[in-house]
């Protein structure tokens, strides 16, 4: 890193401490890197939605989220987001492994946020991942010391987790549970907390749901520690 990313790095976090949701109008109020925020307009991404705008400023404060919020609002980027930054602002490189992993119901959503971080994230250095069932095993065994940003569903995860020796999460820094209660409801009840058992204690956790059920709550003391709750409330247009 040059001496002028450094201070820019330093500058942006002193910055977080000071976010307040209700000022922030477009992306460019919130103190994030040049490459995200240039990510972000490329692709046409420009005021954050409610629960972008509330979520992103506790997240890169480094706080556990438990965030309430329905289909359709914008949950993606409210975690893609504070992941690009705290491993911009961690210097992350390849050379230092999963520095995030999420944890998405099914293929589809999963392979939807794959796709949002490649476009959002690509002027960052990191490398994205995808672990989902239906895929050559042995391909994606091969490829797992190299992976950054890692997303997949439960069952392939902890499959990689059990038996692949590059899957590597001990330097996690983040980890998000999305569609929290739909992993529930799917039976991956056992699977979410094997995984999850399997981390580092001492990261960052998101956990987003669109309801708050009982095994959600069971999920979120067991994963989460001293949560912010994000439940924006809808917005009447
Ligand atoms: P959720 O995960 O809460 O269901 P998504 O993250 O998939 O929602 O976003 C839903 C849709 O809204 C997507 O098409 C996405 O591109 C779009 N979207 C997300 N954030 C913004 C934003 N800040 N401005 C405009 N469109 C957005
Ligand atoms: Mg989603």
């Amino acid at each position: 890193k040059t001496p002028e990313e450094d201070a820019a790095i330093q500058y942006l976090q002193a910055r977080y401490d000071k976010i307040v949701p209700d000022e922030i109008k477009t992306f460019k109020d919130l103190p994030l890197s040049q490459k995200t925020l240039k990510g972000l307009k490329d692709n046409n991404f420009h005021t954050p939605t409610e629960i972008q705008r509330q979520a992103i400023g506790f997240a890169l404060q480094g706080k556990d989220i438990l965030g309430a919020a329905k289909t359709g609002s914008g949950k993606t980027l409210a975690f893609l987001i504070p992941i690009l930054e705290h491993l911009f602002c961690k210097k992350w490189t390849r050379m230092d492994g999963v520095g995030a992993l999420v944890i998405s119901p099914t293929r589809e959503l999963a392979y939807q946020i794959y796709e949002t971080l490649r476009k959002v994230g690509g002027l960052h250095d990191f490398s994205a991942g995808l672990i989902i069932g239906g895929q050559n095993l042995k391909f994606e065994r091969k490829r797992m010391d190299q992976i950054n940003i890692l997303i997949g569903t439960p069952g392939r995860l902890l499959q990689h987790m059990d038996e692949n020796p590059l899957f590597d999460c001990s330097q996690l820094q983040i980890l998000v549970l999305d569609e929290a209660d739909r992993c529930l409801d799917m039976g991956f009840e056992a699977t979410m907390n094997a995984i999850i058992e399997n981390l580092p204690p001492e990261r960052q956790t998101l956990l987003f749901s669109a309801t708050q059920t009982k095994s959600v709550k069971d999920l979120a003391r067991l994963s989460l520690s001293y949560p912010t709750y994000v439940a924006p409330h809808e917005q009447a247009d």
